[in-house]
């Protein structure tokens, strides 16, 4: 299908609102996306159609959500390249990162070592540094550049047989990187017998994902960054791993048969979805991919990639504004305009109808790495323009005006 714009942006009713009098520009996808129409249809059209609870109903209403939801799970496994059984739902990359630190964290011992990078997410930070203080592990961390790259030959230096995980990010969600995650799961596999994890918040969105050519063991991400509904999102496994694991929460559907005595679990994925599953939510998510499929994930990824590097170059021109990060990027652009906080940054730009984010975007060891204590970020997506990101130069000249 040609990459059609007009058309795109005709399919995001919020796209139509104005703020100020003035057409609404978002440019806060990196927190979440907007939702096109034949989403929230998906996610409407369960409810008011065949809402019920899945896998345990024998009557229609059942069965259909069962088909929907199993449908769903089907095509986010197509969608990385994984098997049925390697893509569990979980609420969000925050919940699949945690499962993994909880079931993974179980087999961690004193003196183990764990390794993510100075520039995570603190969902994919927190519960690393938490289970390394309970468990007297060391954490250790990969090292970013003066240019705000990975630097890998550091990373490969701090790996070594006593390494158990590395977790690092596949888009900087501050800085905008890309990871070279092939050549990292490559080093990684030399230097140590550690799990892979691979934080692909950032990048599911906006790249082909092929879990089998990333050569990680785990990834995890949102389908609210990705134009689904919030409260779901995906975590991959190797199946050999996650038939290993140790279930993160017990409860129904998890199980095959239970016993005063014990508990034998269910098959993958279901293992590790106990309770009822977010079923709107991942019908919602089906619908999303099938969008995404249709503009094409290698369109997506340009479009995307032109947009960071046409704003990443607009701003770099204006003199006063201080970017973070590398010119080669995917999705975002973080900056500062200099001796103006973000926050009056994103209150003047708001008051132009643009919408920006400001602060440390969870990221609060890499801003005092980089000694600020806040950044604006604009992010793009698929139904964003080069003539938004026109504004968004305008809108900066009138910060600077503002505030000088
Ligand atoms: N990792 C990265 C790189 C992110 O950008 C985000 C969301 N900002 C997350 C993890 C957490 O995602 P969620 O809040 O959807 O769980």
């Amino acid at each position: 299908m040609a990459f059609d714009i007009k058309k795109i942006r005709e399919d995001f009713p919020i796209l139509k609102r104005k703020m100020n009098g003035k057409p609404l520009i978002y440019f806060d996808n990196a927190a979440t996306s907007q939702k096109p129409a034949p989403v929230i249809d998906a996610e409407r059209e369960f409810y008011e159609k065949y809402n019920a609870n899945i896998h345990r109903s024998i009557h229609r209403l059942g069965e259909e959500a069962t088909k929907k939801y199993e449908e769903a799970h089907d095509k986010a496994s197509k969608f990385i390249n994984a098997g049925f059984e390697e893509v569990v739902f979980t609420s969000g990359t925050t919940e699949s990162l945690n499962l993994l630190a909880y079931s993974l964290g179980s087999e961690i011992k004193e003196g183990d070592e764990m390794v993510i990078s100075q520039a995570e997410h603190h969902s994919n930070f927190v519960q690393w540094q938490q289970l390394a203080k309970n468990k007297r592990a060391k954490l250790k961390f990969a090292e970013i550049t003066d240019d705000g790259t990975l630097d890998l030959g550091q990373l490969s230096r701090i790996l070594n047989k006593k390494t158990r995980i590395v977790s690092l990010f596949h888009v900087s969600n501050v800085l905008g990187t890309i990871n070279p995650i092939k050549k990292i799961s490559k080093i990684i596999k030399e230097k140590s017998n550690a799990c892979f994890i691979v934080d692909a918040a950032q990048s599911a969105p906006h790249m082909k994902l092929n879990v089998k050519e990333l050569g990680c063991d785990f990834l995890a991400f949102s389908g609210h960054k990705m134009l689904a509904p919030t409260g779901i999102g995906v975590l991959y496994g190797k199946q050999e791993l996650l038939e290993k694991m140790q279930p993160f929460m017990f409860g129904g559907e998890m199980i095959k048969h239970v016993t005063f005595e014990d508990t034998k679990f269910n098959d993958l994925p279901w293992k590790f979805e106990a309770g009822t599953a977010n079923i709107a939510q991942a019908i919602g998510l089906g619908a999303a991919i099938d969008y995404l499929n249709k503009a094409g994930m290698q369109n997506i990824e340009r479009h995307d990639a032109e947009l960071a590097k046409y704003c990443y170059r607009l701003l770099d021109s204006m003199g006063d504004v201080e970017i973070y990060g590398p010119e080669e990027r995917n999705s975002l652009v973080s900056f500062n305009v200099k001796n103006v906080h973000a926050h009056d940054t994103a209150a003047v730009l708001d008051s132009e109808g643009i919408a920006v984010r400001a602060g440390h975007h969870c990221a609060m060891p890499l801003h005092s790495l980089l000694g600020i204590p806040a950044s604006a970020r604009a992010s793009f997506y698929l139904y964003n323009t080069k003539e938004e990101i026109d504004a968004l130069g305008e809108g900066l000249k009138k910060v600077s005006k503002v505030f000088s």
